[in-house]
């Protein structure tokens, strides 16, 4: 049996991106991720009834609170299953074929009678994630030999609840992908998963991309050796020109991306892209706020963050340093700056 936590190559959540290259790697760490095993992690344990962290972001937790309460609205309470290895057995030959940790699931009463329930929280973008549900759902057909899971994909940044039914014939897609993962003559699509992929620093659809743009953007990367390297095992000598041969691919895309938000506002279709609108809070009158409140003034502004920078214009930067230096921390900040700059 696998470590437990341990991924195994082909996971339910990688048949995703599988669907759109069969050469799909994953386990390469981002912020993005560890935010979302965070909010994984605080949904569990609102789910279970363990303690928060004491330090938890109150955005992230008030993410995985409205999850858990969309989750009382369809699943019973009675029999939930909590982050559960599950595994993918072969039919015929009954080996394992892959396993993988399910957010939540459990049998509920349904007017028609009990169906398995499964929930799953995603704190990105929607995306399609039909053929890692399919997986889901095929494992605890086998495992409770049943027919049918009722899905509820949890879109926690949007609040949103997608839900649909997979029948066990909806979950045989996924065969198909492993079958064309596991081919020996597999080859790479470059898709919207390579930015999640661990062989992007080697993968040549990658390198052909980088080697296609560089060129029609007349950069000169000669000597840089993009086109054969790995960050972990670069030259060090080497990592600041790699760094400044890539980074003009970041403002690239900041241009496409701008292009792309231009063109969408003006009503075309891209593909793959539609407009949103998101809402963010402020209090736009503090003092009525902190009177409406009723808090004290500590409480209140605990609640309250001040810019330094802004005090100082209010104030001179004497007067802060004067009568508030003592009350002002100073923390690290590393940065990566070119030398002479
Ligand atoms: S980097 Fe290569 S292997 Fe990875 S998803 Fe992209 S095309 Fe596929």
């Amino acid at each position: 049996m696998p470590d437990p936590r341990e991924h195994s190559v082909i996971s339910p959540s990688s048949l995703n991106c599988m669907r759109l290259c069969p050469c799909f790697r994953g386990g390469l760490s981002s912020d993005v991720a560890e935010t979302g095993e965070r909010i994984h992690g605080y949904f569990a344990n609102l789910i279970k009834g363990e303690p928060l962290p004491k330090d938890a972001d109150l955005d992230e937790v008030g993410q995985a609170e409205w999850a858990v309460s969309t989750l009382n609205n369809f699943m019973s309470q009675t029999d939930m299953h909590v982050e559960e290895q599950l595994y993918l057995i072969d039919d015929n030959t009954f080996e394992e074929i892959m396993w993988g940790y399910a957010d939540v699931f459990g049998m509920t009463p349904r007017a028609s009678g009990n169906i398995m329930v499964l929930a799953d929280l995603k704190t990105g973008e929607p995306r399609d994630c039909t053929a890692q549900m399919a997986a889901y759902a095929r494992m605890l057909c086998q495992k409770y030999d049943c027919r049918r899971v009722e899905v509820h994909v949890l879109y926690s940044r949007y609040k949103k609840d997608e839900t649909y039914t997979l029948n066990l014939g909806d979950t045989e897609i996924i065969f198909d992908i492993i079958k064309k993962a596991q081919k020996e003559d597999r080859q790479p699509n470059f898709c919207e998963y390579c930015g999640w992929c661990s062989l992007q620093s080697t993968c040549p659809q990658t390198q052909a991309i980088i080697t296609s743009v560089t060129k029609a953007e007349n950069y000169d990367i000669t000597g840089v050796g993009i086109v054969d390297w790995e960050i972990e095992n670069a030259n060090p000598d080497k990592l600041g020109q790699m760094y400044l041969a890539l980074s003009w691919l970041e403002s690239f895309a900041d241009r496409v991306k701008s292009q792309i938000k231009q063109k969408v506002q003006d009503g075309m279709e891209i593909s793959g892209f539609k407009r949103v609108t998101t809402t963010k809070r402020s209090i736009k009158d503090l003092p009525a706020a902190f009177t409406a409140s009723g808090l004290s003034s500590e409480d209140f502004l605990d609640c309250c963050s001040i810019s330094v920078t802004k005090l100082q214009k209010k104030l001179g930067r004497d007067t802060v340093d004067s009568t508030l230096g003592n009350l002002i921390t100073t923390t690290e900040v590393v940065q990566l700056r070119r030398v002479g700059e």
